[in-house]
């Protein structure tokens, strides 16, 4: 019997096949290159059957990002790129990514505000906030620092010195502005005249800092923005994650609007958590203010893409997002599906879950959901198809909660595929 491996095609062969020409105009002939000779390498190592290397390369898509089901239950997974965009969002990042008007005016054919549609659609959700956009919620709090704070003082509770995610610490950010930190109060307790009393000529700001991604419970007392508002000096809310509005399910969570009206001088927030959008770090407040942030050198660097402005705008303007049709959706809705998911498999069983915000919001909060429940061993066979459970008490569980639901026949076919 003939070696298999010697049925492998040559290179310069396979980049000549008609077959493999839709590749080379959709990826470029190096990538395609580079894919049959890591296909010829699968298959002289015996894990790719020759006669299924065009296939494999047809396959290959543009960036190695691959597009996941996030069945994990959690909303906002950090993982796995936080809100994922809604349809209208990526009808518009889609429309702006060749030449677009982003800074210019088909009216007059002078140059015009950047990303104007995108800001006045934040400003209308936020009636009476001047508005400011840059490249995530840590960009703000950084503009914040260095054009209101550098060579001088932020206070903030000691109860409030947050590290966001992958060691990265909300203080040491600010610190690097050239501001110094101040911190008064205690873990647990920060009271009103701890602030009172550390207000000097140095102080640039207070900063009150939204515990989003943990908890203080017993014996903690925090002070309000609108009783802060009421010290000498601007108050700057990080809100986290960019509610602009109270939502009824989310009580805890505080919203740009809100802490305005409470007397806040700036909010800062993040664009992809539960407002669903692109990543972005959105500046809402008072006029004076956002202008010394928009005018500050570093504004320059820390701004957003032509995309971004796109995909927030269409979030801001258009249908529900992933983000809150996922927060918003019944448990009787989800169990139902999970029963027509169950009922397509074998081995699978229905369970109620308990699905999460995620991703910096909301960390107290659990909401009832819906998982399709199978062994264990299904979890990595799934991931390996772009399918990303969680594993509870030794099972896999597939959460309904954070699938579309125009993917569960996808859901459905790739458990089949692993069974
Ligand atoms: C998530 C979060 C941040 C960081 O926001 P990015 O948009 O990821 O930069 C900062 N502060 C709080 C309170 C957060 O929850």
């Amino acid at each position: 019997m003939a070696d298999p491996r010697r049925l492998i095609p040559r290179t310069d062969a396979l980049l000549a096949d008609p077959a493999l020409a839709p590749a080379l105009s959709r990826l470029g002939r190096d990538r395609v290159k580079a894919l049959i000779v890591a296909a010829q390498e699968r298959a002289r190592a015996g894990s790719l059957p020759p006669d299924e290397i065009v296939a494999w390369v047809l396959a290959a898509t543009p960036s190695s990002l691959r597009p996941v089901i996030n069945a994990t239950g959690v909303i906002v997974h950090t993982n796995l790129g936080r809100a994922p965009l809604s349809s209208a969002a990526v009808e518009a990042v889609v429309e702006a990514s060749g030449f677009t008007d982003v800074e210019f005016s088909l009216v007059t054919g002078a140059r015009a505000r950047r990303g104007e549609g995108a800001l006045a659609a934040l400003a209308e959700a936020v009636p009476g906030a001047a508005v400011h956009v840059v490249n995530n919620n840590a960009a703000a709090l950084l503009l914040c620092g260095l054009a209101l704070a550098a060579g001088r003082e932020i206070i903030v509770s000691r109860g409030e010195l947050v590290e966001i995610g992958d060691g990265f610490r909300i203080p040491a950010l600010l610190e690097s502005t050239g501001a110094r930190l101040r911190e008064v109060g205690t873990t647990n307790r920060t009271h009103l005249r701890d602030y009172a009393e550390a207000i000097g000529p140095e102080t640039a700001f207070v900063l009150k800092v939204h515990p989003s991604n943990y908890q203080v419970s017993g014996f903690t007392s925090a002070v309000p923005v609108a009783q802060l508002a009421g010290l000498d000096v601007p108050v700057i809310v990080d809100i986290g994650s960019g509610l602009l509005a109270p939502h009824p399910l989310l009580p805890d969570e505080p919203d740009a609007a809100s802490v305005l009206a409470d007397g806040a001088a700036l909010v800062t927030a993040s664009g992809d958590k539960l407002l669903g959008g692109p990543q972005a770090g959105l500046l809402l407040g008072q006029a004076g203010l956002v202008e010394r942030l928009r005018r500050h050198p570093a504004a320059r660097a820390l701004r957003v893409d032509k995309l971004t402005l796109a995909a927030l705008e269409a979030t801001l303007r258009g249908p529900l997002p992933p983000v809150r049709a996922a927060l918003e959706v019944s448990q009787a809705v989800l169990l139902e599906r999970a029963e027509k998911i169950a009922a397509a498999l074998t081995g699978a069983e229905v369970v109620e879950s308990v699905a999460a915000v995620g991703g910096g919001g909301a960390p107290g909060v659990s909401l009832p959901s819906a998982a399709v429940r199978l062994p264990s061993r299904f979890a990595a066979a799934l991931r390996s198809r772009g399918v990303v459970g969680r594993i509870e008490n030794g099972r896999c569980l597939l959460d309904l909660r954070t699938v579309p639901p125009a993917r569960d026949q996808d859901l459905i076919e790739a458990v089949l595929a692993c069974t």
